[in-house]
């Protein structure tokens, strides 16, 4: 695949389509772009740039995000910085909202998605960088789920992270956003050609892009820990603070359970890590990714 799509009897220029949809959707108080600082959050930020419409780049902090990352997303000053809150002015991070939920975050119970990425831009157009070809639903069941739960039907209203069922212009059904999705039917391959093609600056964490638009670093970039990775045992190699972080939260959160077959923030370490998270449900829904 790439950017400029030949077909039997048409020629498709991805880049154009994606302007196209930002300018047909585009709200009369402007967008808020979901920017998480991954490279498809760099694409639609500077496609939003090229469509001339009116929009705001908004990170959610999540107090999980590679250091890294973090700083990349700090040195752009068109990006706004956002630190979620509690009701009371405090901050939210993942460290206090395990101790409030009095359980770690897992594959089922995504409180963290919730707290720390779906608050953000309500009321808002959202921006997101959902595409199809993150999707994990795709090969199995064609990412087709309708309210009883059967696959392959018409009846969607789930709205999946990165699956085929998005598209470019959709209503979360939990948040009640309007999701705006420009780049939905791009490639990874579309996505490195862009972002070299437009000299756009990215992570790097990804590495270099290679001659067939790949990375030759990370292929993907999210929270350390993130319940839903399958790479997390492999971060907290590469991050042993996090670990630590993770742990002291863990005790913190066994002082407020009580009858716990856990006695230490180690053990609910041990158990997160190595199969308590092993649930895998296809049909949670998320804000993650959108970027
Ligand atoms: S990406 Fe993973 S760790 Fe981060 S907020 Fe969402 S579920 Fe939680």
């Amino acid at each position: 695949m790439s950017l400029i799509d030949r077909q039997l009897d048409k020629t498709i220029n991805k880049v154009e389509v994606a302007i196209d949809r930002l300018k047909l959707f585009e709200p009369p108080d402007g967008y808020w772009l979901a920017y998480s600082g991954g490279k498809d959050s760099c694409c639609i930020k500077r496609l939003a740039e090229m469509a001339g419409v009116k929009f705001e780049a908004h990170y959610s902090c999540t107090s999980v995000d590679h250091p890294d990352l973090v700083r990349f997303i700090k040195a752009d000053r068109t990006v706004s910085f956002d630190i979620p809150h509690y009701t009371d002015g405090s901050p939210i991070t993942m460290w206090n909202l395990i101790v409030k939920k009095k359980m770690p975050p897992t594959r089922l119970v995504r409180y963290c998605c919730q707290e720390l990425k779906e608050s953000a831009g309500k009321g808002k157009v959202t921006v997101t960088g959902v595409r199809w070809a993150e999707s994990v639903n795709r090969a199995k069941n064609q990412g087709l789920i309708n309210i009883h739960g059967n696959k392959k039907s018409d009846r969607l209203i789930l709205n999946l992270d990165n699956d085929v069922s998005r598209r470019e212009l959709e209503q979360c059904y939990r948040t009640r956003k309007t999701l705006v999705n420009p780049i939905v039917d791009w490639e990874e391959e579309d996505v490195w050609e862009f972002i070299k093609t437009e000299n756009i600056p990215y992570c790097g964490l990804y590495g270099d892009i290679t001659k067939n638009y790949s990375c030759t670093g990370k292929k993907r970039l999210g929270c350390i820990g993130c319940p839903v990775s399958t790479k997390s045992k492999q971060e907290f190699v590469e991050y042993p603070q996090y670990k630590k972080l993770y742990i002291k939260a863990f005790d913190r959160m066994l002082l407020q359970l009580v009858g716990a077959d856990w006695k230490t923030g180690e053990e609910v370490f041990d158990w997160w890590v190595n199969g308590g998270n092993k649930y895998i449900d296809e049909n949670q829904i998320s804000f993650e990714d959108l970027a």
